[in-house]
């Protein structure tokens, strides 16, 4: 079975560019991927996708007809592409047996995924059929700061807590910055802190409490740096992936087993 990767970000982290990388990457190898467009607003997209969202509804259409704003278009959106999600099982399964990878690029507006019934389902969805991951992209050079780092970290805590799934950090961008400083303050929180203490940002006494919190999140937690302009660290990532594919088979699986 294809592993299905889920590439969920803050707006504008990279994840569309990380999946133009990583397919041509996988096409570069003979891997077959099926890439999935799930946001509609975007204006175009540099990778092959195989389903586009913006083949099934026109998102300013649905803006000016539904009276909305750009993020309840977007939403909406969505919506009504969910209803159809069972025509795109049916797609996705006839090429199943060949693909080694189903990739889904996920709207700008990472709670309009993340926090809407449609997301969910979508997710769901794919995750009763298939080894499912998911890929949270963290803007690396945006994250340098010790308070941004940790509001980021809290939200890959919820999702994680939200989906279930398998869950990877993905730094993006490694070639402006890397994530070592990263890596660090996830192995050690003392480092973290001593960071922090330079910080004057008025939470940093929260973020200070946070940190011991999410060791145990951080534990558990896969970690990738990648560049999707030099390719760095591609190869890395896809270990992490087939890591997460174990772990579905070993928790998530047998998890779907007793809700049945
Ligand atoms: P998305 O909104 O998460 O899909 O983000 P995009 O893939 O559209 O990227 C947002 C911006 O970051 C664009 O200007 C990209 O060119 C830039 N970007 C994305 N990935 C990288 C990277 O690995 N390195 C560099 N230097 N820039 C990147
Ligand atoms: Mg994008």
């Amino acid at each position: 079975l294809p592993v299905v990767i889920i590439v969920i970000g803050m707006a504008g982290s990279g994840k569309t560019s990380f999946i133009q990388r990583l397919y041509a990457h996988l096409h570069a190898k003979g891997d077959a991927a099926y890439c999935i467009n799930l946001d509609p607003a975007v204006s175009s997209v540099p990778f092959p996708a195989n389903i586009d969202i913006r083949d099934t509804v026109n998102y300013k259409e649905v803006m000016k007809q539904y009276n909305l704003g750009p993020n309840g278009g977007i939403l909406t959106s969505l919506n009504l592409f969910t209803t159809k999600f069972d025509q795109v099982l049916g797609l996705v399964e006839k090429r199943a047996p060949n693909l080694k990878y189903i990739i889904l690029d996920t709207p700008g507006q990472i709670e309009i995924f993340t926090w809407s019934a449609s997301g969910q389902i979508v997710a769901e969805a794919l995750a009763a059929s298939y080894p499912t991951v998911v890929a949270y992209v963290v803007d690396t050079p945006r994250t340098t700061q010790p308070s941004t780092f940790m509001a980021n970290m809290l939200y890959a805590c919820s999702i994680l807590y939200k989906t279930r799934l398998p869950f990877l950090l993905l730094f993006s961008k490694t070639d402006v910055v890397s994530h070592d400083y990263a890596l660090d303050w996830l192995q050690d929180y003392e480092s973290y802190q001593r960071a922090l203490a330079r910080d004057t940002s008025y939470s940093a006494s929260l973020a200070n409490s946070m940190c011991l919190v999410l060791e145990e999140f951080y534990r558990n937690l896969r970690v990738a740096g990648v560049s999707a302009v030099t390719g760095q660290g591609v190869d890395g990532f896809l270990e992490e992936v087939e890591e997460g594919r174990k772990e579905y088979e070993s928790d998530y699986r047998p998890y779907l087993a007793k809700l049945a």
